[in-house]
């Protein structure tokens, strides 16, 4: 069973145009630009078959007609600003490229294809998939809002989505969830390799430590009577980066994404320092690790200098893991395409981390052209993107259990 390769490549392009930006495409979620991708979507989605509409949070969503077992296939068409055109929208076509490739072959059992609204957090981040598989609170809803201060609930509204009902996922009816991306990252092509299988979505935590000390005249004050906030987070940073290469798994990361210096000012001793720190890991027992050892970093620096030093926890998400089962069948249909699937985790965020709780998922990766992503730059080799469709409805005929 083959996909087509030229359609699946005409429709991302078509795709690529709504918000286009030079080589890349600004699609935040519900705007113009984002609405009218979804009302292209839905067409196509019937087009090729299927029974299709936009939920009452925005997710595109299309069942195959007259079956009772489905694999539900789906990623997100909304982009960061000035994103790239694969980011998310790869994993949706693969859906609507797979479902008319079995619907057309005849066979029986389906594929459902889904489009997850906001998973880039325009308003809610993962809103679309949170809501399919009920972890979505009426609070959560009422409580997002864009950064033009547009609630979320007036936007559905203004989209003519929010008076429809939320689709959810059938347990009795979904036998797993495929989602395939762009890696994002340089890996695959380091290691040479075109398919990637993801084992677990990476759980990150977000903490920020603050530093207070004394304001006072850069000129006057001798260095020995400074409480200088700004000087001491710097020392912090430096010791904390060797205590956390300590504690690190293989394939932990941590970034301090931010500084900022109270008042600022190159004539007066930092008042107030802060420091913005992430990291991610696979296991819960590595990111508590991470933490503990951020915590004790905090308590030898606490007071020295004669500034106090705190840290708190301001963001958590758990990792989620992929189906081995599933990741078993994707490595098989790589394999039946004739390559060598690498086994990898991923260090971003998907909706399949809300799927992978409720119903056997797996993902599949292909290449980032120099891993780059978030970004107009984002690119992928046709073969590549090709390639993962092929697998991917190999994936599909296999959970399905059907001879070609
Ligand atoms: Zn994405």
């Amino acid at each position: 069973m083959d996909i087509d390769g030229a359609r699946l490549l005409s429709d991302l392009r078509e795709l690529a145009a709504f918000g286009r930006v030079g080589t890349g495409v600004n699609r935040l979620a519900f705007s113009a630009e984002d609405i009218a991708a979804r009302q292209w979507l839905l067409e196509r989605m019937r087009a090729a078959g299927l029974e299709a509409r936009i939920d009452g949070v925005g997710n595109v969503y299309g069942q195959t007609p007259g079956v009772s077992k489905a694999v539900i296939i789906g990623s997100h068409t909304d982009t960061v600003p000035k994103g790239g055109w694969l980011d998310g929208a790869m994993g949706v076509i693969y859906g609507l490229e797979v479902a008319r490739t079995i619907i057309e072959a005849g066979k029986d059992g389906g594929v459902d294809v889904v489009s997850f609204a906001d998973e880039e957090g325009t308003f809610l981040g993962t809103l679309g998939s949170r809501s399919f598989v009920g972890a979505l609170g009426e609070d959560d809803i009422a409580r997002a809002e864009n950064g033009d201060g547009e609630e979320l609930s007036a936007a559905l509204v203004r989209a003519g989505y929010g008076h429809q009902d939320r689709a959810r996922l059938d347990p009795a009816r979904h036998i797993a969830y495929l989602e395939g991306h762009i890696e994002q990252g340089p890996r695959l092509e380091a290691e040479g390799k075109r398919i990637g299988v993801v084992t677990s979505i990476v759980g990150m935590r977000r903490m920020l430590a603050t530093f207070h000390g004394q304001a006072d005249h850069a000129g006057t004050t001798p260095m020995r009577l400074r409480k200088d906030a700004g000087a001491r987070l710097i020392a912090f940073a430096h010791d904390l980066t060797e205590r956390l290469r300590d504690v690190a798994g293989p394939d932990s990361v941590w970034n301090f994404g931010r500084i900022a210096f109270d008042p600022g000012a190159s004539n007066v001793v930092p008042r107030r320092a802060e420091l913005l720190i992430e990291y991610r890991d696979v296991e819960i027992a590595v990111m508590d690790r991470m933490e503990a050892t951020i915590r004790a970093a905090v308590e030898t620096a606490d007071g020295g200098g004669g500034v106090r030093t705190e840290a708190v926890l301001l963001e958590a998400a758990r990792p989620a893991h992929m189906d081995p089962a599933v990741g078993a069948v994707i490595q098989a249909a790589a394999a039946a395409a004739g390559v060598e699937a690498l086994v990898m985790p991923s260090g971003a965020g998907h909706d399949a981390m809300h799927l992978a709780d409720k119903v056997a998922s797996g993902m599949l990766f292909i290449p980032s052209e120099g891993g780059r992503s978030h970004d107009t730059a984002e690119d992928s080799a046709e073969a590549d993107i090709i390639l993962g469709c092929q697998v991917m409805v190999e994936t599909a005929r296999l959970l399905l259990g059907r001879t070609a």
